[in-house]
């Protein structure tokens, strides 16, 4: 499939990797807006949070324990972050593949722009 992010999954676009099971793949942003910028994406292809059903939508619960686990893990969860999803052209959403960012190191400003 022609998409970066799925590209990034199986290796034929390098990433710098922070975390993988048989149900995600979570990577550092190339372009971080904070000192913790990763992305975590589900390694199913789905196009965004408009493409989520009951059958599919589980693994969006997982990704939030994973980022839990990768927060504590990068020194942040006890000061804080954020998790986004940018959804479509007005989201800001720029890669057609579902993605959290966790974003945290610094105090984050409210609400967003
Ligand atoms: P969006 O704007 O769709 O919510 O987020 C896409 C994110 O993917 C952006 O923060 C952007 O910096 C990141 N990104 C785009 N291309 C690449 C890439 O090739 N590698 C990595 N690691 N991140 C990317
Ligand atoms: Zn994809």
């Amino acid at each position: 499939m022609d998409c970066l992010f799925c590209k990034i999954i199986n290796g034929e676009i390098p990433s710098n990797k922070v975390y993988e099971d048989e149900k995600v793949y979570a990577f550092h942003d190339i372009s971080p807006a904070a000192p913790v910028h990763v992305l975590i994406i589900p390694k199913v292809h789905i196009s965004s949070a408009n493409a989520l059903t009951e059958e599919n939508a589980a693994v969006v619960g997982h990704i939030f324990v994973v980022a839990a686990k990768i927060a504590a893990q990068l020194g942040i969860a006890e000061n804080g972050y954020r998790i986004v999803n940018n959804c479509g052209e007005d989201g800001g959403q720029t890669v057609p593949h579902l993605h959290f960012h966790l974003l945290g190191g610094r105090s984050l400003q409210w609400p967003p722009g």
